[in-house]
């Protein structure tokens, strides 16, 4: 059988069926590759485009590619995605009927099917397992394949199963994709699922359209606000918080600020917790704050900030969650807030923690490295890729580079510091919190200074050239890179390390970072705030247009969103932003000039080129607006 080549028969599919003209970094390699039959390992950062790396290969390939994904939740959507597109889609999960499975099992067995997506513990059914006989299995892709590891960030147990693809299919290809990957991860995925024959794709793990900013933590609540009112009025957003008391603090202010957000964790009842998901896929403007059990597998193309109000526990994690914003490729912004009892709070928890010595060690590795990238003086995003193995140079869009931080030599704080350590623990056997012991060096004579006698230490006010502010970062950074530590008694008791002496005894400087609140309120320049710098309050794809393009756009974006409720899909689903954004600046007057626009396929062009053209042509013929800027609010 004569049989197209691989890249042109590639090509086709992206561009008639995807709408997009070319592909991006690896893909095109990955892509034959499976098409030919081989395995792959694919590591992309979140945003990168791994879906198309096995979809379009499934529909080339003769027979059914069956996708194995964690997020049960979320293959509705993806499926529903696929089907706008005109590609023959299924699932077969817990949340479906019995009617709707069997269905699904017929279509895939009749060959009515590209892609069947598959939750992972369905693999542990002899039951499933014959189906998948009965099916000319065009691939498998193995998703999120990180999952598999042991030691990374989101082990989950069914993963382990996934070895019986190659035991028991050893001739369908397989494709895991991650966005998770330091060589570590890496190597076990390979370990685990047998991929030791399988091509590995590396793609830069570089989000250059995300700024990426760290702030020391004052007011995180009124330094949130200050962000989404600035910067991201009306746009999507994820704000991330440990726990899930504070989860709900945080939504309910900023819902009393007007602000559409919504709370999600694992203590939420599913019902509700499934109906703010939808909520935020399917509505504009959402944000949802959330405890990390949110966000694998979310991939709303348009979530344009992503704010830590916590610290998280690895460089992994945080590239992870933060890599959710901006995937449609748009200026996005990862945001956090960081402060001295984050530091306290994770070293004590990890102190405290039932695991292992090794386990232990391994988790304090985790948060050295990001406790590093918060502190450090070079760009940070240089840092997170060197973290992931590639070398790049300073990036000009994160704050350090955007706004230098300046080192300060902070030994003799320290040493004052350390040595109130010292004198409590030699001389009185007692030991304290950072707050304590700052009060003790500004000289304060608080009730508990009195008690216990501490105004009569000689380092009693000796730290007064220092603000009780200077004083917090500089415990937080001596914290951070090893100079103190802090037990795991749940009291925040501050002690020594070896790294302590020499110090202590100038031997060793220490080099601080200097930050003021100046510095904090100056930062956060970035390509999409208006070079006025009123504040925006359209959303920031409307933003970065021309006036009379921005008009077009908001039309459509009012037809999108009728259109997306109509169909009950997400809005993103009918056309994401930078397809609209796209259009309103094309103005296409016909069919052919529409499909020209990227992310514009044939079942889409079918279904909405005509609305399309009509909107563009109703707008074109208005006088245009006037071009002045509403006055700032
Ligand atoms: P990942 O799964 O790696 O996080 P996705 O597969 O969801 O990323 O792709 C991210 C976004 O990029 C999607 O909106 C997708 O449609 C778009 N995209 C992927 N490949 C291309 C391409 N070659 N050209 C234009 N857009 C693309
Ligand atoms: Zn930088």
């Amino acid at each position: 059988m004569a049989r197209v080549s691989t890249p042109a028969a590639a090509l086709d599919v992206l561009r008639l069926t995807f709408g997009y003209d070319s592909f991006r970094g690896t893909q095109e390699q990955v892509i034959s590759h499976v098409v030919d039959g081989g395995d792959a390992l694919v590591l992309m950062p979140t945003g990168g485009g791994k879906s198309l790396c096995y979809q379009i290969p499934a529909m080339i390939r003769p027979g059914v590619g069956v996708v194995i994904s964690p997020l049960i939740a979320l293959m509705h959507d993806q499926v529903t995605a696929l089907d706008r597109l005109g590609v023959r889609a299924g699932f077969l999960n817990s949340s479906i009927s019995p009617d709707e499975r069997r269905a699904t099992e017929q279509a895939a067995v009749a060959g009515e099917l590209d892609l069947l997506y598959l939750a992972p513990e369905r693999l542990g059914t002899e039951w499933t397992q014959e189906f998948l006989d009965r099916l000319e299995v065009s691939l498998f892709a193995i998703d999120e394949a990180h999952c598999v590891s042991q030691w990374g960030h989101d082990f989950r147990p069914d993963y382990l199963r996934l070895s019986i693809l190659h035991d028991r299919w050893p001739t369908v290809p397989r494709i895991a994709l991650t966005a998770t990957a330091t060589p570590a991860t890496g190597r076990e995925i390979v370990e685990r699922l047998g991929l030791q024959n399988a091509r590995t794709f590396v793609a830069s793990f570089d989000r250059p359209n995300i700024q990426y900013r760290i702030e020391p933590k004052q007011q995180p609540l009124a330094q949130l606000l200050k962000l989404i009112r600035t910067e991201h009025a009306g746009d999507a957003g994820i704000v991330y918080c440990l726990s899930r008391k504070s989860v709900e603090k945080t939504a309910e202010a900023l819902s009393r600020e007007g602000i559409t957000a919504l709370p999600y964790h694992a203590g939420l009842p599913s019902a509700v917790r499934s109906a703010h998901q939808t909520r935020f896929l399917r509505e504009d403007g959402v944000v949802m704050v959330a405890t990390i059990a949110f966000g694998m597998g979310i991939d709303k193309p348009d979530v344009r900030f992503v704010a830590h109000l916590d610290l998280p526990k690895s460089i992994e994690g945080y590239y992870q969650e933060t890599g959710r914003a901006g995937r449609d490729g748009l200026p996005a912004t990862a945001w956090m807030a960081y402060g001295l009892a984050d530091v306290v709070q994770q070293r004590q928890m990890i102190e405290g923690s039932e695991g292992d010595a090794q386990h232990k060690r391994l988790l304090g590795q985790h948060l050295d490295a990001m406790l590093g990238l918060c502190e450090t003086l070079r760009c940070r995003r240089q840092l997170i890729l060197g973290h992931f193995g590639e070398a790049s140079e300073p990036c000009g869009n994160c704050d350090t580079c955007l706004n230098p931080p300046e080192a300060w030599d902070g030994t003799v704080p320290a040493q004052k510091l350390l040595s109130t350590i010292v004198r409590l623990k030699r001389e009185r056997n007692q030991q304290y919190g950072a707050g304590h012991l700052i009060d003790i060096l500004l000289g304060r004579r608080t009730e508990r200074v009195e008690r216990w006698g501490h105004d009569g230490l000689s380092t009693f006010g000796i730290g007064t050239d220092l603000t009780e502010l200077q004083w917090r970062a500089t415990v937080r950074q001596l914290l951070a890179n090893g100079v103190l530590a802090v037990s795991g008694d749940g009291h925040g008791t501050l002690n020594l390390t070896e790294a302590s002496w020499p110090v202590l005894r100038g031997d060793q400087q220490v080099q601080l970072r200097t930050e003021t609140l100046v510095r904090t309120q100056r930062s956060g320049r970035r390509t999409a705030t208006r070079p006025d710098g009123v504040p925006r309050t359209r959303s920031l794809a409307a933003d970065m247009l021309a006036a009379g393009d921005r008009e077009v756009f908001e039309l459509l974006r009012a037809w999108r969103a009728d259109t997306a409720r109509t169909a009950s899909v997400p809005a993103y689903v009918v056309f994401p932003d930078a397809t609209l954004t796209g259009i309103a600046q094309a103005r296409p007057s016909t069919l052919e000039e529409l499909m020209a626009v990227n992310g514009v396929g044939l079942k889409k062009l079918e279904q909405y080129g005509d609305d399309v053209l009509t909107i563009v042509a109703a707008a074109s013929e208005r006088p245009p607006e006037d071009d002045t800027d509403p006055s700032p609010v």
